[in-house]
């Protein structure tokens, strides 16, 4: 798992602590689904009862085709997780064609 770690780190230089890739290193190439266009960022958890809830983010997904990309993307616009679901475990098609991130702790 620790040469998994320094893979990601390797791959991500830039990622910092903004939010943890918890993903084996191949699933990196997981393609997204074709009919997604926007991947959507939203404050939707628990966690953000009592804190101010950022405006949703929508990221253009043309060009991109798999989920390491995306998170490429991700990185580009400097998206931090601000909850304790800091661990991106992979991404869904959700509702309206949207691309999901999904979040754990
Ligand atoms: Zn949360």
């Amino acid at each position: 798992m620790e040469n998994e770690d320094k893979q990601l780190q390797k791959r991500y230089p830039s990622l910092d602590s903004k939010f943890i890739i918890d993903l084996w290193i191949d699933k990196l190439e997981t393609p997204i689904p074709a009919s997604c266009s926007k991947l959507k960022l939203e404050d939707d958890c628990y966690c953000y009862d009592d804190m101010k809830k950022r405006p949703t983010i929508y990221v253009n997904l043309n060009g991109l085709l798999t989920w390491g990309e995306v998170i490429d993307a991700m990185i580009s616009i400097n998206y931090h997780h601000n909850c304790t679901h800091k661990y991106l475990e992979g991404f869904r098609e959700g509702k309206h064609k949207r691309l999901y991130p999904i979040w754990g702790s």
